[in-house]
């Protein structure tokens, strides 16, 4: 396993690996950059086949989110963890309490949070070993709690947002869109969608989520395989990455891809050929950050839910100001929201963005 030759370091500041012998856990910190404040990333449990598997994942998804957080105009870095495991089988309290005394072990360099396979109950575990954790209980009328609804808020908005500027649709009345994936994120962008009168067809691995969202939103279940090339206009994965690859790409009927999972695109290349194909990408870590703003307002404590909530809906406005750009330029909008972020990260810039795209 090579690490500071992996073609995705990208000159990560710190790459941590936990063992605990007493609870099994093995995991993976991966800190990208602590420019505008401490690296936060939520922790992923997944049964990799394999540490490279884990540790590509790891440090794929950390600068996704020192690119996320520096979009969202949060005071946050990039980083990320994941757990090797099963979530379903191997999750113990003494597993995540161990993870917790990793984490403290970074000084609050780093911050942890959920992502697939973890949940709120578990970062509660987490929290009785360090105090730089987020996504626990909400307490009060404070910032917190579960950060997949904030996300799929800001996906939901998104949506929109890109069905104006790429179908020209006034609403999501009648829109079609197809969602891949219906747990924390997927469940409640069906809902925002099928109150705003789109047409969902969905899909999930688990047949009792299936059943769930076809009975709650009037959704059309159909299989894993037939998702992604559904004859939709958007498409909105919200499982795990790399869904728009070589193999995908010729199936996609949707003119937009919008949704919740991180690293969508297998390859910036994947990028180049939906922009050819007059498809529109909504880049993944912009329109997804509603969970890692509700976390940051939580973790400072200074943020009311009224101020997450105007935060998480600026996503609309910053993915307008991304569609236009990669218009006026003829590029990708995933070229245009990465070179936006590394610019911000480079000059340790935490100031709204869309103002100055609009001038
Ligand atoms: P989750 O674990 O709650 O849900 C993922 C769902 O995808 C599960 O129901 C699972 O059964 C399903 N799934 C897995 N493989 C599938 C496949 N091949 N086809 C169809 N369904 C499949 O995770 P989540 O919190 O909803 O997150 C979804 C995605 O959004 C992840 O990629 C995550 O990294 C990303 N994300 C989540 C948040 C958040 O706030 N939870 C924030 C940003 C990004």
């Amino acid at each position: 396993m090579k690490v500071l030759e992996h073609p995705e370091f990208d000159a990560h500041e710190r790459m941590v690996f936990c063992h605990d012998k007493a609870s099994g856990l093995n995991a993976i910190i991966a800190i990208h950059s602590t420019v505008l404040g401490p690296a936060a990333g939520g922790c992923r449990m997944w049964s990799y086949a394999n540490d490279d598997e884990a540790l590509t994942d790891a440090l794929r998804l950390s600068r996704g989110m020192s690119y996320k957080n520096a979009l969202a105009e949060i005071r946050f870095g990039g980083g990320k963890a994941v757990i090797l495991g099963d979530a379903a089988k191997d999750k113990t309290a003494e597993l995540f309490r161990a993870f917790g005394r990793a984490i403290d072990a970074q000084s609050g360099d780093y911050i942890t949070a959920e992502d697939v396979g973890v949940r709120v109950a578990d970062m509660e575990e987490v929290a009785t070993q360090t105090k730089f954790v987020s996504g626990l209980s909400q307490r009060g009328s404070s910032a917190g709690g579960d950060p997949s609804p904030w996300t799929a808020r800001g996906v939901y908005v998104g949506i929109r947002e890109a069905a104006s500027h790429h179908l020209g649709a006034s609403s999501l009345q009648g829109v079609r869109v197809a969602v891949q994936g219906l747990g924390g994120v997927g469940y409640h962008l069906c809902r925002h969608l099928h109150e705003a009168g789109a047409l969902l067809t969905v899909a999930d691995i688990n047949r009792e989520r299936c059943n769930v969202v076809g009975r709650e939103f009037a959704a059309q279940v159909v299989s894993t395989d037939d998702i992604i090339g559904a004859d939709v206009d958007v498409l909105a994965p919200c499982a795990l990455g790399a869904v728009i690859n070589e193999r995908s790409l010729g199936t996609l009927k949707a003119s937009v891809v919008a949704g919740a999972a991180n690293n969508q695109l297998a390859t910036p290349e994947d990028g180049e050929q939906l922009r050819s194909a007059n498809i529109l990408y909504v880049p993944d870590y912009v329109i997804n950050a509603g969970g890692i703003v509700s976390a940051e307002g939580e973790y400072y404590g200074d943020v009311s839910e009224a101020q997450v909530a105007a935060r998480v809906d600026a996503i609309g406005p910053r993915l307008r100001a991304i569609f236009l750009e990669a218009s006026a330029t003829d590029t990708g909008t995933h070229v245009i929201a990465d070179a936006l972020a590394q610019n911000r990260i480079r000059e340790g810039r935490v100031t709204p963005m869309v103002d100055k795209l609009a001038s």
